[in-house]
């Protein structure tokens, strides 16, 4: 196995897996064991003239593919129910994180929406990305065209506007909102009513919790009630607040500056809470308000005019085939 190393760990082969081995003609011996490591690759065993291993990628094809349907409770049963892929539930939230709140989708929501699957040896292996996509929600709709303007792939709608504010949508990549910003909550450790002034995202403790803008640390420190926590201030009129955590990111303290998407720490418990989980707070002029109800968050930037008009034919090219 000493051969093995850095091309393949064999302690990762697992039950379920595909092999095949090889046996030369003449003299029946092993030749070759040949390992599907995952569906994206195969390692390959020689055992003569002596043994050495090969990690090789499989052929991936890229195909178009194009769904709609209409909610009737949720996204996820909706695709479940029409046995679209659910990997795509994932990304189309994201693509809409700031137009719809996908907690709350109204019966005969519709979509519509064209995406690339990943596809090897004629099987699905998985969703690569979104091409266009459109939304209807309480009859408004709402779309999305990806386009890259030089600087990675990004969401327009149809008038070239980024559907990305200059704020990420939560400080976790992926979570279950266990409670949102509400006055007068029952709290779970104090059992008493108290104002939540953040909205807690649950996730595996150790999760990653990433700065939502760019800015600079202001406080990383403990309090009872806290626990570990962060604040960062982005500008003069907002900052941002990530509590409850198990420990600082490294070198995060007071002073330092945070991109956006940085880790600033990792998911805890510590402080007034019952299970793993970030209370994300986000403070305004000084006061702490609903991240989801601010109409009026900075937006990413437009398509530039030196790129409308590539823009506008890709954009055409798919409005035709989603509008309705
Ligand atoms: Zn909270």
């Amino acid at each position: 196995s000493l051969l093995s190393r850095g091309v393949f760990n064999l302690k990762k082969i697992k039950k379920g897996n595909d092999y095949t081995l090889f046996f030369e003609k003449e003299t029946n011996r092993l030749s070759h064991f040949i390992y599907e490591s995952s569906n994206y690759d195969y390692l390959i065993c020689s055992f003569y003239p002596e043994i050495s291993f090969k990690k090789v990628d499989k052929n991936i094809s890229y195909v178009e593919r194009q769904i709609s349907g209409t909610i009737e409770s949720s996204l996820y049963i909706s695709f479940s129910n029409n046995n679209f892929p659910v990997d795509l539930v994932n990304l189309i939230v994201d693509v809409f994180a700031w137009q719809i709140d996908f907690f709350r989708i109204t019966p005969g929501d519709t979509y519509n929406i064209i995406y690339t699957e990943e596809v090897i040896d004629g099987e699905v292996v998985g969703v690569k990305d979104i091409k266009a996509a459109r939304f209807t929600h309480n009859k408004k709709p709402f779309f999305a065209f990806s386009y890259d303007q030089g600087l990675g792939n990004d969401f327009f709608d149809d008038q070239g506007k980024s559907l990305r504010k200059t704020f990420l949508r939560s400080p976790l990549k992926f979570y279950r909102i266990s409670s949102k910003y509400q006055k007068k909550r029952f709290h779970p450790v104090l059992k008493r009513y108290r104002d939540h002034l953040g909205t807690d995202y649950a996730a595996p403790r150790g999760t990653s919790i990433f700065s939502v803008a760019d800015g600079k640390v202001i406080e990383a420190r403990y309090t009872r009630n806290n626990g570990y926590y962060v604040k960062i201030k982005h500008n003069n009129i907002f900052s941002t607040q990530y509590l409850h955590m198990s420990k600082f990111a490294k070198g995060i303290k007071p002073g330092r500056l945070v991109k956006q998407g940085e880790i600033i720490g990792y998911v805890g418990s510590t402080g007034l809470a019952t299970g793993p989980h970030v209370c994300f707070r986000f403070w305004r002029n000084g006061r702490q308000v609903d991240p989801y109800k601010q109409n009026d968050l900075p937006q990413g930037d437009p398509i530039d005019p030196q790129h409308l008009s590539a823009f506008n034919y890709v954009k055409e090219k798919y409005f035709e085939r989603i509008k309705v």
